[in-house]
């Protein structure tokens, strides 16, 4: 069997796309991998996902796009891509331990992954005071003492948008020096909310019953151990797309994020889009996301009818 297209990742980006490709009558296969729901499903309440005036809860947002996308017909399929060969039609999905699946079109929307320091108390406060996104949780840290870890454009970002809720926000980076724009350090050094701990090595995330209380750091030019007591850890140390099952053979920037002709989901393979996080080094929201997801299920629809009436250049239309 081919399919006429493959949906991978289930974040926004992939159940938007597989609600209205399911609409379409187009019958999309979605293949679920090790994070169903993708990052949603880390964080607690979604406030700001337009329709949901009391806010949402994370997996709870992304086990209703799931409903909704087979409800109208999408198939699902738990599975670990591990490549996928896009050099001859149809595509060739290879899943691990599992038969290879064959596709006209795929859609890519497997995410990024927020990098974690792997430093002990880290990972089981995910929620409890520590969080990847200052957007989707600075607000509930309002009046509360928070430590920024990083010292690139988004830990300078991050910074300058919890100092709009924190009553202090402190800046700890491994290094002296930061990596982020000088426009981007200058603005947030401009801001009085904003207190600098440089040159410090995050060694574990401190916290009680109530959530995190602090961050055990190492002073690399004393070499002492130091507690920054706060409410708060945002971790802005990157991102890292999750592109490595594709192998190069889909255009990517020099981050690793999918290059898709702008203002659309097309990737440099006709009839391969992407959609999401993937694609997205910049907003990574998901309402963002779930918006490229339509765009990507619309022109899959668009390449799937000028394939069939054998339009010469299917990319017109893009
Ligand atoms: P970057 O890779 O630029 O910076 C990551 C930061 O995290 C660096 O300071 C790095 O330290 C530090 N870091 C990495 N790993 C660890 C670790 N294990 N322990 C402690 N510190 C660590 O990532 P960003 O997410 O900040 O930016 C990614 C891209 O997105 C950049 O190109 C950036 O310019 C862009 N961006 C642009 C924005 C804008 O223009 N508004 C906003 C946000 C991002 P070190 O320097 O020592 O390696």
């Amino acid at each position: 069997m081919v399919y006429k297209t493959v949906i991978i990742g289930t974040g926004p980006g992939g159940l938007t796309a597989a609600i209205y490709l399911a609409r379409a009558n187009m019958e999309p296969l979605v293949i679920e991998g090790p994070e169903p729901g993708g990052q949603l499903t880390t964080t607690t309440e979604v406030e700001n996902f337009p329709g949901f005036p009391e806010g949402i809860m994370g997996p709870e947002l992304m086990a209703n796009m799931r409903h909704q996308a087979e409800r109208f017909g999408a198939k699902f399929r738990t599975g670990w891509v591990r490549s996928v060969d896009m050099s001859k039609r149809p595509f060739t999905i290879f899943i691990e331990g599992a038969e290879s699946i064959q596709a006209e079109t795929i859609i890519v929307s497997t995410g990024a992954s927020a990098r974690y320091l792997g430093i002990p108390g880290e990972r089981e406060n995910v929620g409890r005071g520590v969080s990847t996104c200052a957007t989707c949780d600075g607000f509930f840290f309002r009046g509360k003492k928070i430590i920024v870890i990083g010292g690139g454009d988004s830990a300078m970002e991050e910074a300058g948008f919890l100092t709009r809720f924190a009553s202090e926000v402190v800046l700890v980076n491994r290094r002296t020096e930061l990596r982020a724009s000088k426009i981007m350090q200058d603005r947030a050094r401009a801001s009085d909310k904003i207190s600098w701990s440089l040159d410090r090595t995050p060694l574990e995330v401190l916290s009680g019953p109530l959530g995190v209380t602090g961050l055990k750091v190492r002073n690399n030019a004393s070499g002492e151990e130091e507690v920054i007591e706060a409410d708060g850890i945002f971790i802005a140390i990157g991102h890292i797309p999750n592109t490595a099952f594709l192998e190069g053979q889909l255009e990517t920037d020099s981050s690793g994020y999918l290059i898709v002709k702008p203002g659309t989901s097309q990737t440099n393979v006709p009839g391969v889009f992407a959609c999401g996080d993937v694609q997205d080094n910049r907003y990574r929201q998901a309402i963002t996301a779930a918006g490229s997801g339509c765009k990507a299920a619309i022109d899959c629809e668009y390449y799937l009818e000028d394939v069939q009436s054998n339009t010469a250049d299917v990319q017109l239309k893009f």
